[in-house]
């Protein structure tokens, strides 16, 4: 938690935010960085102090200088009134989640989100007395058709980091306000440098820092970022639980946000670049890439996003096993591997089936997700179509 906030930020670049907010040289021997503090026990002087509640901490699970860097940065991007750093992206989507539910309560998901949050929600929220419907990314307004009286939340993931919907947040949060409900939305493809959906609506924003915030695939991390009505429930919820995030962790996450811009930068070109030659490329039924014109959704990510991130997905024409297989085992510099948003690049065979239920995918070709590195776009570009090739051979 961090409410030290700086008056001017919000007219500053995000670059800027990005280089200087969330550290205090001063109260670290003028160390550019606010070093890893690791710690449980946090002293006090004198009863007063102990009682006050006035130390700025009081006990290392609720926090430490290490992890407020963090949450202070990453709050400004997002314009929340607080944000909190958690250990995962699934962390700080059930905490999110559990924040707004009480037993007897409903909770929609997009169909298009992130799966382990609905395994979550069907194993263990079920077992809480919490019902869960999954919903049409596609279905904006038409969402308040599903509002029941106990419909307390409404998860969104913008787009999905599989199919890549784009959702129409200010819809959802209208149709979820309207029936008292809190609309959480993942954020973690565009990061706040490019999409805040909080200024759209949004009562709450997560992300998988794990992925563009870490940037380097060595360290676990979520936020959650509120805003202030939504708040008070995220802090006791996260606190009631006991989740602590270590100042190592905290550590990678501030340093990995320190580039986010320039990465994201690169990112972005480079995925665009190679989703628009693979839309050229004759075996290729479909590329999802919301910022190309020809994604269904185009339309609605101009009006809300500025940018894009690294992740999308490509479709091959339906084909056995064995060429999905010569695809990816012969690739050279993607990797197959889950997860996304370091400096390397990745590739993984989607397979949808069970995940969808609201709207059932059903196109029939081979989907794969690339997550595009940093690497030189040609030989991304080389890599990928000998895949093609082996694939096409395979059939
Ligand atoms: C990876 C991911 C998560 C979960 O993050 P972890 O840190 O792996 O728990 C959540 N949402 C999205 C969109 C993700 O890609």
């Amino acid at each position: 938690m961090n409410d030290k906030k700086s008056s001017t930020a919000k007219h500053q670049s995000v670059e800027t935010v990005l280089t200087h907010h969330g550290r205090t040289p001063e109260d670290q021997f003028g160390f550019v960085n606010t070093p890893v503090y690791r710690g449980s026990t946090v002293l006090f002087k004198t009863l007063d102090d102990m009682a006050g509640q006035t130390q700025r901490f009081a006990y290392g699970r609720a926090g430490n200088p290490t992890t407020e860097s963090v949450e202070a940065l990453v709050n400004e991007l997002e314009g929340a009134y607080r944000t909190r750093l958690v250990p995962s992206g699934l962390a700080a989507i059930t905490i999110a989640v559990l924040s707004c539910l009480k037993a007897g309560d409903d909770l929609l998901i997009s169909d298009s989100a992130y799966e382990p949050g609905r395994s979550f929600a069907d194993g263990f929220l079920k077992r809480m007395g919490v019902s869960t419907r999954y919903y049409d990314p596609r279905i904006g307004a038409g969402i308040s058709a599903l509002m029941q009286p106990n419909t307390k939340a409404v998860l969104a993931e913008s787009p999905g980091s599989l199919t890549f919907e784009v959702q129409d947040i200010p819809a959802l949060a209208a149709a979820a306000h309207a029936n008292g409900a809190r609309l959480i939305v993942d954020n973690s493809w565009a990061s706040p440098l490019f999409h805040q959906p909080l200024a759209l609506g949004a009562d709450l924003v997560v992300h998988a820092g794990t992925k563009m915030f870490v940037g380097h695939s060595d360290a676990f991390a979520g936020t959650i970022s509120a805003t202030e009505a939504a708040w008070p429930e995220v802090e006791s919820t996260r606190a009631l639980l006991g989740f602590f995030t270590s100042g190592d962790e905290a550590f990678l996450v501030a340093r990995g946000l320190r580039t986010l811009a320039i990465r994201m930068k690169e990112h972005q070109a480079r995925a665009l670049d190679i989703a628009s030659w693979l839309e050229a490329q004759p075996e290729v039924l479909q590329v999802l890439h919301p910022a190309l014109p020809s994604h269904p959704d185009h339309a609605l990510f101009k009006r809300d996003f500025t940018g894009s991130g690294s992740l999308f997905s490509v479709m091959l024409a339906p084909a056995p096993r064995a060429a999905v297989a010569a695809f990816v085992d012969g690739l050279a510099l993607f990797s197959m591997g889950y997860s996304w948003g370091g400096f390397e690049s990745l590739c993984i065979p989607v397979k949808l089936g069970s995940n969808r239920t609201a709207k059932p995918w059903t196109a029939e070709g081979n989907l794969f997700r690339l997550h595009i590195g940093l690497e030189g776009v040609d030989d991304l570009k080389a890599d990928l179509s000998a895949a093609i090739q082996r694939y096409t051979a395979a059939r």
